[in-house]
C-alpha cells in the first residue's frame, strides 16, 4: 500500500500514466463507518472474565441498565441480545395475536417488522415525510382500524418523529407506541430523551450504531406495569430476577420467554464507551455540523435535501445523509466520492416493495416517499475518529460533484 502513493516510483511504471493523471493527490482511503471504542475496553472485559461471572444479569450490565435509565428518564432499561430481541420482547408484551395490525414506517430495517410478524400480526407500512424520512404521522388516521395494536415510530438518523401527535393518535385509538430508537440513543424531542417517549422503546448496540458492544440492545420501559414481565421474558420467562433480589422464595417458570439477556463480557465493552457519552456525542456533532454548513451552497444550487432537525429536536448525531433526485444520480455521486477513496452507503429497501412485504399483502405504490427517498438517499462517513482533514475532504469532493458530470 505504501508503495501506492510513492508517485514518482509508480509513474515511471509503464501503462501506469493515465490512471495516476486522473488522481488528484494521494488519496488516503475513508472508511464509511469505523465501530467506536473506548481505550480501557479491553481491560474492563479483562475485569469481567476474572470475576468468573461473564453472562447475562449481572453488576455490569447493571450499570449500564442504570446508567440508561438516569440518562434517558426511563423506569426500567433491560440490556438484551440486539435491538431486534428487545423488539420480540415488546411484541410479546403487547400479547399480540394473529390478525392483529401494527403500523410502522416502510423507511427501516426489516426488524422493526420481523418482531411483529413473528407473533402474528400483520405490518402496516406507514409513508415517510420528505424532509425527516420519518412517519409521515398525518397518514396514521387512515392507517388505523380496530385491528391496531401499535405503532413503532422510527427516529430515522436520530431525529425526532413527531410525537406529540403521534401520541395523541394513539391515545385516541388506544393503542400503544413502541418507539425503535436504534438511532436514536441521546437525540431529543422538545427537551425529552428519545426512548422515554413510548410505553417501550428499542435501542440497538449493533456495530452500526453510535455505541456497540457488537451485537447488544436495550428495551427501555416507561410503563412499570410492565417491569415484571418483561424481566421474565427476558429470562426463559423465570422469576429468576425476583429470586436474585429476594423477592421471590423460589426459582421458576413462570411465563413465556426467551434467553435475551445480554452478557456481562459484552456490557463491559458497552459501559467503557458509555462513560465516553459526551466526547463520542461532541465529536459527532461536530462532524455532523461541518457537513451541514459546509455543503448547504451546493445542496442548495443543486436540489439535494440535507438532513431536516424540526425545531424543538436535538439530534443524536447518528447519520448524515443527502437525498438526490434518483437513484442515477446517487450512483454518480458515490462513483465520484469512490474514485477519491471515499466509501458512502446507501440506505433501507423499502419494507413495503421488498419481497417479504409483498408477501404480506402490501401494493408497490403503497409508500412513494418512501421510494424516493430510498432512491436518491446516500450516507455519508460519521465516525469520531473522522479527522477534520478527513472532513474538510469529503465536504471539498462532495461540493466538487455536478449532476450529469461524473466522476
Ligand atoms: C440497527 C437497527 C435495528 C436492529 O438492530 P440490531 O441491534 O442489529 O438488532 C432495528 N431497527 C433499526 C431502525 C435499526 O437501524
Amino acid at each position: 500500500m505504501a508503495r501506492r502513493r510513492g508517485s514518482t516510483e509508480e509513474s515511471a511504471a509503464p501503462g501506469a500514466e493515465p490512471r495516476l493523471a486522473r488522481r488528484r493527490r494521494a488519496a488516503v482511503p475513508i472508511a464509511f463507518h469505523r465501530s467506536v471504542r473506548a481505550p480501557d475496553d479491553l481491560a474492563r472485559v479483562a475485569e469481567v472474565l476474572a470475576s468468573r461471572r461473564p453472562g447475562g444479569g449481572g453488576p455490569v450490565g447493571a450499570a449500564c441498565e442504570g446508567l440508561l435509565e438516569s440518562e434517558v428518564g426511563v423506569g426500567r432499561a433491560l440490556l438484551t441480545t440486539s435491538c431486534t430481541h428487545a423488539l420480540e420482547m415488546a411484541a410479546l408484551l403487547l400479547d399480540l395475536e394473529p390478525g392483529d395490525e401494527v403500523i410502522l414506517p416502510s423507511f427501516t430495517f426489516s426488524s422493526t417488522a420481523n418482531a411483529f410478524v413473528l407473533r402474528g400480526a400483520r405490518p402496516v407500512f406507514c409513508d415517510i415525510r420528505p424532509d425527516t424520512c420519518n412517519l409521515d404521522e398525518e397518514q396514521l388516521p387512515a392507517l388505523l382500524t380496530e385491528r391496531t395494536r401499535a405503532i413503532v415510530p422510527v427516529h430515522y438518523a436520530g431525529v425526532a418523529c413527531e410525537m406529540d401527535r403521534i401520541t395523541e393518535i394513539a391515545a385516541a385509538g388506544g393503542v400503544a407506541v413502541v418507539e425503535d430508537a436504534a438511532h436514536g440513543l441521546f437525540g431529543t424531542y422538545k427537551g425529552r430523551q428519545l426512548g422515554s417517549l413510548g410505553a417501550m422503546a428499542a435501542l440497538s448496540f449493533h456495530e452500526t450504531k453510535n455505541f456497540t458492544c457488537g451485537e447488544g440492545g436495550a428495551l427501555l420501559l416507561s410503563d412499570p406495569a410492565l417491569e415484571e414481565r418483561a424481566e421474565a421474558i427476558r429470562d426463559k420467562g423465570t422469576n429468576r430476577a425476583q429470586f436474585v433480589r429476594g423477592q421471590a422464595d423460589k426459582y421458576t417458570w413462570k411465563d413465556v420467554g426467551s434467553s435475551y439477556a445480554l452478557a456481562d463480557v459484552l456490557a463491559a465493552v458497552l459501559l467503557a464507551q458509555f462513560e465516553q457519552r459526551d466526547a463520542v456525542q461532541t465529536r459527532r456533532a461536530e462532524i455532523w455540523n461541518a457537513y451541514a454548513d459546509g455543503l448547504r451552497d451546493w445542496a442548495r444550487e443543486y436540489g439535494v435535501a440535507l438532513p431536516h432537525v424540526p425545531e424543538g429536536c436535538g439530534p443524536a448525531y447518528h447519520l448524515f445523509h443527502v437525498v438526490l433526485g434518483g437513484t442515477g444520480l446517487r450512483s454518480s455521486l458515490m462513483e465520484h466520492l469512490a474514485a477519491d477513496g471515499i466509501a458512502t452507503g446507501w440506505h433501507y429497501v423499502p419494507l413495503h416493495s421488498s419481497p417479504m412485504g409483498q408477501r404480506l399483502g402490501a401494493r408497490p405504490d403503497d409508500c412513494p416517499v418512501a421510494e424516493a427517498v430510498s432512491g436518491g438517499l446516500l450516507r455519508l462517513p460519521l465516525y469520531p475518529e473522522l479527522r477534520d482533514v478527513d472532513v474538510e475532504r469529503v465536504v471539498e469532493r462532495v461540493s466538487a460533484w455536478r449532476p450529469g458530470r461524473p466522476g
